[in-house]
């Protein structure tokens, strides 16, 4: 986004409270499928398009991979759904027995063409290095607190380092959008879900291809699964009701794995429990049995921004000059920030922009 708005004549600091990637973007999967829905087609073209100009453009390595996608159907309850789902992107039914990589008892597998991998931390990076040199300045480890409202327009921001005086604040802080946004008198509806990853050791031979389970929720069903619980749900333990787990694998250059992932309602910061990271390997392990001996050398967890009806938010928020938002990328972030943020910087939301949720 810095890029976009430096580049389209905008004086900018990009202010955060980590360093470049502290958030889900410098730790995510950094797969880019196809969907059913449209709008995700249209943004996932764009998204390839960009990272390869970037990573044409260097010095900073993105990794861009294309891989097709395996959408598996572990079990037959499985497998209506994965039929439907590889239909409406352009799957071809695949004979999982010719594939000695994967268990010989799975339901089915479709494969989709046209899908990529990317090194997240590597992409979240160049996009830093292209925004510094379209003149981006960064202010890195510095948190923003409260932003500055003056004759109804954006007045500054208030941060660690001080008062920042500007016109203009896009508040771009993924799970965290809503409490930045509610310093200026502003509110949106986004909540957080939290999902984890495995990285395992040299896996030999590796998979040929990314593996997709086809108990994913689409991008509408999921927004109901992460909407923020209420005072009696909490009362009632429902924060801590087990995670939707499904299994999303695939390979990278330097020959290991990245296993997920899960949804799960996320209130803290701080990872909620372990019981998820075992569900992962244990799904992993029935798909292709030979991984059990796989060593797993780290896992970690990260938050989701998430609104209501699972489409991201982009533009102006509420009556406040100059006070715009970029988020609600849910988990595909990495497919459509790209097309998202020349949106952001052309001033045309489309159908993401913000009075649909007020
Ligand atoms: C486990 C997991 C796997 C995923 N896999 C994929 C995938 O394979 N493909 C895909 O497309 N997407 C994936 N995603 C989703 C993707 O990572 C996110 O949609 C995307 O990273 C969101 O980007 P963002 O910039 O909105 O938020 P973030 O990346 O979370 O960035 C928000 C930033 O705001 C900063 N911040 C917060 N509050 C403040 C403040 N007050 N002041 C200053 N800075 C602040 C944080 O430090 C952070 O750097 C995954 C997500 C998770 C959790």
């Amino acid at each position: 986004m810095a890029r976009f708005l430096a580049e389209a004549g905008e004086s900018v600091l990009v202010v955060d409270r980590g360093g470049i990637g502290a958030g889900a973007s410098g730790r995510n999967g950094g797969f880019l499928f196809r969907q059913p829905a449209p709008w995700i087609a249209e943004l996932l073209d764009e998204a390839i398009g960009w990272y390869r100009a970037l990573e044409d453009e260097g010095p900073v390595p993105v990794d861009l991979c294309p891989w097709p996608m395996l959408l598996l159907a572990v079990e037959e309850a499985e497998l209506a759904h994965a039929r439907a789902y590889a239909a409406a992107v352009g799957g071809e039914e695949v004979d999982l027995r010719e594939h000695s990589w994967l268990a010989d008892d799975l339901a089915g597998g479709f494969l989709v063409e046209g899908g990529v991998t990317l090194d997240a931390m590597g992409a979240t990076t160049a996009a830093a290095e292209a925004a510094r040199r379209g003149g981006a300045l960064f202010l890195l480890g510095c948190e923003g607190k409260r932003i500055l409202v003056a004759g109804g327009r954006v007045s500054g921001l208030v941060a660690d380092e001080g008062v920042i005086r500007c016109g203009r604040v896009v508040v771009a802080t993924g799970p965290r959008l809503r409490f930045l946004l509610r310093t200026a008198g502003a509110d949106l509806p986004v909540s957080s879900s939290r999902g984890w990853l495995l990285e395992t050791g040299r896996v030999d031979p590796p998979p040929p291809y990314a593996i997709e389970q086809a108990a994913w929720p689409e991008q509408a069903e999921m927004a109901p699964l992460s909407l923020d619980p209420t005072l009696g749900e909490v009362a009632a333990s429902a924060v801590n009701e087990p995670s939707l787990v499904s299994l999303l694998l695939g390979g990278r250059p330097a020959g290991h794995c990245l296993i997920g992932t899960s949804l799960a309602r996320s209130l803290l910061e701080e990872p909620e429990g372990p019981g998820t990271v075992r569900r992962l390997a244990e799904r992993a392990v029935r798909v292709a049995p030979h991984l059990a001996a796989v060593p797993v050398v780290a896992s970690w967890s990260g938050r989701r921004a998430m609104t209501p009806d699972g489409l991201p938010v982009v533009g102006r928020v509420g009556d406040i000059e100059g006070l715009d938002v970029l988020g609600g990328l849910s988990s595909i972030g990495m497919l459509t920030a790209p097309g998202l943020a020349r949106r952001l910087a052309e001033g045309d939301s489309g159908p993401f922009a913000a009075e649909r949720l007020a």
